[in-house]
């Protein structure tokens, strides 16, 4: 058996699509398109790659994106201040601040950051305020990571409601917040960690399994009860040829990849899942887009509920 593999670039693709009428009503309405400030502090690598793509979507679907960066040596104060600017216009309804922020701001710069964005601006759901509302089961702004992963199932025609669903990783931006989308879809869902006792047994039981930790390929296929769904939310840029190798069997064409590259993006989930599991997401090209996807939508939900 071969799982089938649950198609997340198609599927933002469809969600983009959906939004763009939605943004030129707003647009035709307001004399304005949605608007969205990103906010990136340094040069972090990583984070040029994402911000650029958040800027590509946003651009496609006919939001305005307007990248705000300060450079690595910026103060904590003048990214509130930059915060307060945007919290402030009228032109942006969506505020985010790419994470990671520069490590000399400081260990809790970054959740004093996301506290200051107006909730009603929190395209990215991290504020308290937009937690407890999710938890609350209210209206509110919800992470774009965890929303991708419910609508990859929901496309995929899973049924949630009684199903046993087990998150692997209980961070606030991906683990908590699918466990608590999961639970209000009425699975009965186990939150696991790195300190989870049989780790692999727990999984072993889910119908639906989650899997945001950050380990290339670490969910093996004694994680995996056949037939299970599961989502693969880590990305490792893996550089290793020792472990690209132990990951991937001679001739598969990841390998030829990462020989071409010198390294090759892999999720939490081995390669090997897919003999097990019924249904499961590819990295790259799963939750991801569904996370800009959502963000976007966020965007658009954010201006529509300012402007009412
Ligand atoms: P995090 O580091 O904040 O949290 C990781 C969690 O995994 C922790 O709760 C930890 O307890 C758990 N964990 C770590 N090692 C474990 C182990 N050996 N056994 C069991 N649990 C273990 O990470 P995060 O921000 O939640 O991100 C998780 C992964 O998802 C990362 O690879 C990240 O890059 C990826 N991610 C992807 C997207 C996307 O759009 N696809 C978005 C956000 C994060």
């Amino acid at each position: 058996m071969s799982a089938r593999i649950l198609d997340g670039t198609r599927i933002a693709k469809e969600i983009r699509e959906k939004l763009a009428p939605r943004v030129q009503t707003f647009a035709a309405r307001h004399g304005r398109p949605p608007g969205l400030g990103i906010v990136l502090v340094g040069d972090d690598p990583g984070s040029e790659i994402y911000v650029r793509n958040k800027l590509r979507a946003a651009a496609e679907v006919g939001i305005r994106a307007d990248l705000e960066r300060l450079p690595a040596t910026a103060t904590l104060d003048e990214t509130l201040r930059l915060i307060d600017r945007l919290n402030g216009s009228s032109a942006h309804d969506g505020v985010l601040v790419q994470s990671p922020l520069p490590a000399a701001m400081g260990e809790d710069a970054e959740q004093t950051v996301f506290d200051a964005i107006d909730p009603a601006k929190d395209v990215d759901g991290f504020h308290p305020v937009n937690v407890g509302r999710l938890v609350q089961k209210r209206d509110a702004l919800v992470p774009g990571t965890p929303r991708g992963v419910i609508e990859l199932i929901d496309h995929a025609g899973i049924v949630v409601a009684g199903a046993r669903a087990v998150v692997i990783g209980r961070s606030d931006i991906v683990g908590k917040p699918v466990a608590m989308l999961l639970l209000h879809r009425n699975a009965t869902v186990t939150i696991c960690h790195s300190k989870t006792r049989d780790l692999a047994a727990v999984a072993a039981q889910a119908d639906i399994l989650v899997a945001a930790i950050g380990r290339a390929a670490f969910v093996t296929r004694g994680f995996v009860k056949p037939g299970a769904t599961v989502i693969d939310v880590g990305i490792t840029c893996v550089t290793d040829p020792a472990a690209a190798r132990a990951i991937f069997p001679p001739g598969h064409p990841r390998l030829a990849d990462f020989d071409k590259r010198g390294s090759v993006v892999v999720g939490d989930v081995h390669p090997e899942v897919a003999e097990v599991a019924g249904a499961l997401t590819p990295v790259p090209g799963g939750v991801g887009p569904l996370t800009i996807a959502m963000l976007l939508t966020n965007t658009v939900k954010a201006a529509e509920a300012r402007s009412a």
